[in-house]
């Protein structure tokens, strides 16, 4: 079932020549966490901003459960969505104590109710024992937890986060972010997360939407964005990329690239190439007559792996550089000359 939906959702800001967020459609189903990943600028928090109701939309809709919430003909106000948001800075009371923080969430439950859901919700974070306590006792992971917990609090129908962990040092963030994940699992919760880091949309979100200037690159699972990227710009915002020259030979069907990695003939255009991940290839002692060889120019040691970068050249190409993750152990020097060849494997998760 689909809680929200966007559709052909246009922005533009007043004294601004191109538009914030342009044609972005998607749709979040109920019970997923959805990552909006883009650099910063490519309209991330403008489309939050227009789903929570703070902005209005120039063109296309946002609806919620199926029903219209904004349109360029008129707005539901944010109070009235059924909308919690979670911001970058957690925006805690520091004068109020973590529970008052998150009765603050329940404003509108009498009293007596008010107190008998906040010890769930404590229990839920992780909290509990620490209801009396003020902001500045806590660290920062903990105050995330509240944040969370006061947006959770009146059940939205579905909670917005603004780049939550980017506040965090990144040993917390890592933690921070699996337990928000398995909170808002465990509360069955609809979220849409904003983030420029792509660790945390790749291990934790559903779903991923990429934005670039204000568009939609691509939407899709972890494993499809990485593995099978709809450009050349998802594939590098994921990740270094291998752009490697090819061959391309012809295949009876005509419905498949044929392709020889390496260097094209004398006869065939330069210029086409296919996307490979550094993990996605090896290094193997050069027989001669190699498609792709190439010089060791710089070895970084990672712990469990190497990247190994090599110079590769070729009368056909311009001269181009190679990342190669290769495991551990493994003798490698520079100056040295290796083939590369593509590691037979087979992506899970792609049909
Ligand atoms: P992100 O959250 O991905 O960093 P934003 O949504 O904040 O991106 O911004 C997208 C674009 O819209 C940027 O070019 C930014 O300068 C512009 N922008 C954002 N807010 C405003 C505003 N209130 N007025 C004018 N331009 C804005
Ligand atoms: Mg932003």
């Amino acid at each position: 079932m689909i809680r929200l939906s966007t559709r052909n959702l246009t922005k533009r800001y007043r004294r601004s020549d191109r538009a914030a967020v342009e044609d972005v459609s998607f749709d979040l189903p109920k019970g997923k966490l959805l990552a909006l990943v883009g650099e910063s600028g490519s309209g991330k928090s403008t489309l939050l901003r227009l789903i929570a109701g703070l902005e209005h939309p120039d063109a296309g809709e946002i609806a919620l459960d199926g029903a219209l919430l904004s349109s360029p003909r008129g707005v539901t106000p944010p109070e009235r969505r059924g909308i919690g948001l979670v911001f970058q800075n957690h925006a805690l009371f520091p004068h109020l104590t973590v529970e008052k923080n998150i009765a603050f969430g329940l404003r509108q439950l009498p009293r007596g109710e008010r107190t008998a859901a906040i010890m769930p919700l404590l229990e839920l974070v992780g909290l509990s024992g620490m209801g009396a306590r003020y902001p500045h006792e806590l660290s920062g992971g903990e105050r995330q937890r509240v944040a969370l917990a006061r947006a959770l609090a009146p059940n939205p129908r579905v909670l917005l986060l603004d780049e939550p962990f980017s506040s965090l040092d990144a040993r917390l963030r890592h933690s921070v972010r699996d337990e928000t994940q398995q909170i808002l699992k465990q509360r069955g919760a609809t979220a849409l997360l904003v983030t420029h880091d792509t660790g945390d949309a790749l291990s934790i979100a559903d779903r991923i939407v990429v934005l670039k200037q204000g568009r939609v690159q691509q939407v899709g699972a972890a494993p499809e964005v990485y593995y099978a990227p709809a450009n050349s710009y998802v594939a590098s915002f994921f990740g270094t990329c291998n752009f490697l020259p090819i061959r391309s030979l012809p295949h009876p069907s005509g419905a498949r690239i044929h392709c020889h990695v390496g260097p094209p003939g004398p006869s065939e255009q330069p210029g086409i190439g296919v996307w490979v991940r550094p993990e996605d290839l090896e290094l193997v002692r050069p027989s001669g007559g190699e498609a792709l060889a190439g010089t060791v120019t710089r070895i970084a040691f990672q712990g469990a792996y190497l990247d190994v970068t090599l110079h590769c050249q070729s009368p056909d190409t311009a001269p181009f550089e190679v990342l190669v993750r290769h495991h551990q152990p493994f003798a490698v020097a520079p100056g040295e000359t290796w083939a590369i060849a593509p590691k037979a494997r087979r992506p899970s998760g792609i049909a």
